[in-house]
């Protein structure tokens, strides 16, 4: 496997993704309010390494690869560490354009219930916000929602770790970063 040519091919997907997301969170009205970073303090935002692949391969970049290692290391936060904490629900991504699928498809998403039926998924501070637009949202039955389950399908068709072995981010974060720096040991990056 050539890493670049993943992470090229990883990154398009990506950006398909965040654009359909966000484009039926606008549809719907229930945008997330700008400046909102709430979601990124949850502890249990999680990826898999090869998720990771796009980020560590912009800290190698950077030669920062061996300080962000030792952060890595040495953390005690639960939380994302590339979050860019501004205070209250008031926070954003250091590093938006690689970031990985959870946090493309968080605010509002489609899953299938136990009956196979579309239904909808709605970030506990966008129902708040917008209690209107949510109730209209969870009556309507939109063919359009994008689903959970199927933009899964679509990564594992780039590389099948995409969607297993996941873990706490900052951690696929570490192994993704050991995994670039075991490969530039052997290969042109
Ligand atoms: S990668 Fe970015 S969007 Fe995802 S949890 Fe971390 S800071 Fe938030
Ligand atoms: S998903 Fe919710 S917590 Fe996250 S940015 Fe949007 S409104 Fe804020």
């Amino acid at each position: 496997m050539n890493i670049r040519e993943f992470a090229f091919n990883l990154q398009k997907l990506y950006e398909e993704m965040g654009q359909t997301f966000s484009a039926h969170q606008a549809k719907l009205g229930l945008s997330c309010p700008s400046g909102c970073g709430q979601c990124c303090l949850n502890p249990d935002v999680d990826a898999s390494l090869m998720e990771m692949i796009p980020l560590a391969l912009k800290i190698y970049d950077e030669g920062k690869l061996e300080e962000w290692l030792e952060r890595l290391e040495s953390n005690t936060i639960s939380h994302c560490l590339i979050y860019q904490d501004q205070g209250g629900r008031k926070g954003f991504c250091g590093s938006y354009q690689e970031r990985p699928s959870l946090c493309r498809m968080f605010g509002v998403s489609g899953y299938l219930d136990k009956n196979e039926k579309v239904t909808l998924s709605i970030c506990k501070l966008l129902k708040q916000d917008f209690p209107e637009e949510t109730q209209k949202a969870l009556t309507q039955n939109d063919s359009a929602t994008p689903i959970l389950r199927d933009w899964s399908l679509h990564l594992s068709t780039l590389h099948p770790d995409l969607i297993h072995k996941r873990m706490p981010i900052n951690e696929a974060l570490k192994e993704a970063l050991e995994k670039i720096a075991l490969y530039a040991k052997y290969h042109e990056i």
